[in-house]
């Protein structure tokens, strides 16, 4: 399955790259909700229900590296991963919102 996401990692689409791990890229969201808006996505295609606790785990230390780096580590943030339908998920490729930048 190919999905903008997809497209986003693999150069076809431009997008602002934050930061990067080895399975992991952090863009902004083109649409911000809040002053600070970014997302954590795996490199590799995945769905939630494919995610085991290695990628997990990466991806909560990609969070929090990117949290330090947007400089809203300290008075804190919003992480939020929505799913399916009921979710209202637009991109059907796992990834992580961070929302900060002022009290939510
Ligand atoms: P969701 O699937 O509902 O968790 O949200 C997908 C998010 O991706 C939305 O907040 C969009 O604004 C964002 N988005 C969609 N296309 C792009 C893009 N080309 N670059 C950055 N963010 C995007």
């Amino acid at each position: 399955m190919t999905d903008i996401f997809c497209k986003i990692i693999a150069g076809e689409i431009p997008s602002t790259t934050i930061a990067e791990g080895e399975d992991w890229i952090a863009i902004y969201d083109i649409h911000p909700k809040a002053p600070v808006h970014a997302l954590v996505i795996p490199k590799k295609h995945v769905e939630f229900q494919d995610v085991d606790a290695t990628l997990a785990g990466t991806l909560l230390l990609g969070v929090w590296e990117i949290a330090q780096k947007l400089g809203i580590d300290k008075n804190g943030f919003r992480v939020m991963i929505n799913h399916g339908e009921h979710g209202s998920q637009e991109v059907p490729h796992l990834h992580l919102h961070i929302l900060g930048g002022k009290k939510l």
